[in-house]
């Protein structure tokens, strides 16, 4: 197989890479770990500097300008109208430049817009797409809660019909960035009365609605990520109803293979894997790399496997550029990619030795403390977007064909 670039794709691959070197300023890209945690992501909005912010948001109006914000929207919602080959080349190319996405990239850009693509009306649509691709609006998503997660439509958060609004009464946890959010894509069920799947609606919730409490979640990195989120009879009119009443289960699992879809990350893990073969070298006659002589083995492990993520995140996008829907592909490089986050995290942690006991803040923590924390956070992209045992368990009936357990 020739895995190279087609003509037009070199031509395309080309125009994004001068353009990022002409229009990026460089005190905002960040590559390998510095590009993990602490280097993007809600992280940023808490920790980062004016200066950072500013040069941030004029990026993101220049991105915005040619459509860069979701490049494979279609042009009339403000997209650039990219095929999935194209996308994955800009998306090469920005992780390589260690370029940031713009505006408030992930769920609204990810999964919440193209999810109003597909099944908003066209009011919906004027109302909410512009505010997305311009980078203007954050948006979180209100699906897990405390008794559903796995089974995701065990889901016991009611919305009751009152008039021209519905009436929302219930908890939801885990929210990514529900405290800066202006909107949530919320799931709730409007007849307990149905079986499971069938009783559940899909809302837009703004979240300045009277009756919603955020509360914060601290973890384990010590980061304010993620929250707890109340309803307190807040009313949302019927206009933000996505798709038909009690039809809500079917447009949350298109949002959730949007996710998923999303989730492997090959470059960055090549880089990173880069990134630790840098500091290596810089380190090779001392500490612990100088002692554990297996530690160069181990990275070479990690290079083999960073390699064939990439023929698997290939493998998913030659299918949706023919027109396939990726199933049992999916869960194979998202498990792959969440599995091997945990791998080279580990293997930098040893290449650390004690400094990589060193936070973010701390004059001798290598890399200011991101290995540390990608560590941390590691072990999260084996949960969040569906566990690993969810993604085994797709695999082995729908891959295999073996009968559920
Ligand atoms: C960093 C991060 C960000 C997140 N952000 C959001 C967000 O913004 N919005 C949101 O709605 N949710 C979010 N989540 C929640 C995430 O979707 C859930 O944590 C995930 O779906 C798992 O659900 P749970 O935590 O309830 O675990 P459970 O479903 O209770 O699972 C507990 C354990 O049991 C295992 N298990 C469960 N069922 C099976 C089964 N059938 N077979 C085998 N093993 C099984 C699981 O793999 C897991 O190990 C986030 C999670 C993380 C980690």
């Amino acid at each position: 197989m020739d895995f190279r670039d087609l003509p037009e794709e070199a031509a395309f691959r080309s125009e994004v890479r001068a353009f990022i070197d002409a229009e990026c300023p460089p005190q905002i890209r960040r590559r390998g770990f510095n590009a993990m945690f602490g280097g993007g992501g809600w992280d940023d909005i808490r920790v980062s500097t004016d200066d950072y912010r500013a040069l941030n948001a004029s990026w993101a109006r220049t991105l915005a300008s040619r459509g860069w914000i979701a490049p494979a929207w279609p042009k009339e919602y403000g997209g650039a109208g990219l095929t999935v080959m194209q996308q994955f080349i800009f998306n090469q190319e920005m992780a390589n430049a260690g370029a940031p996405r713009g505006g408030n990239y992930g769920i609204g850009t990810g999964w919440a817009g193209p999810t109003i693509i597909l099944y908003g009306n066209e009011e919906q649509k004027k109302r909410y797409l512009p505010g997305i691709v311009l980078g203007d609006d954050i948006w979180c998503q209100g699906f897990s809660e405390p008794g559903a997660g796995s089974d995701l439509a065990a889901l016991q958060t009611r919305a009751v019909k009152d008039g021209d609004d519905y009436v929302i009464n219930g908890q939801k946890i885990w929210t990514s960035g529900a405290h800066v959010s202006k909107y949530m894509i919320l799931l709730a069920r409007t007849d307990p009365e149905a079986p499971k799947h069938k009783g559940i609606s899909y809302f837009i919730l703004d979240m300045k609605a009277p009756g919603i409490t955020v509360r914060p979640l601290v973890n384990m990195a010590d980061n304010h990520d993620f929250n707890e989120v109340f309803f307190d009879n807040v009313r949302v009119p019927k206009e933000n109803l996505i798709g038909e009443e009690n039809r809500g289960w079917y447009v949350g699992t298109t949002t959730l293979d949007f996710e998923r879809s999303g989730i492997a990350t090959s470059v960055s893990h090549s880089l990173m894997v880069e990134h630790l073969a840098d500091f290596m070298r810089e380190h090779a006659g001392t500490g612990v790399i100088a002692r554990n002589p297996e530690l160069r083995n181990e990275v070479a492990d990690r290079a083999i496997e960073a390699a064939v993520e990439s023929m698997l995140c290939t493998t998913v996008i030659s299918m949706q550029n023919r027109g396939l829907v990726p199933n049992k592909e999916g869960s194979i490089a998202k498990l792959f990619s969440s599995q091997l986050d945990v791998r080279i995290s580990e293997t930098a942690m040893k290449a650390l030795g004690l400094y990589g006991q060193l936070r973010r803040g701390s004059a001798r923590a290598p890399a200011n403390g991101r290995i540390e924390s990608t560590y941390i956070y590691a072990t999260t992209s084996t949960i969040g977007g569906g566990t690993s045992e969810i993604q085994r368990n797709i695999i082995a009936t729908r891959g295999l064909g073996l009968p559920r357990a």
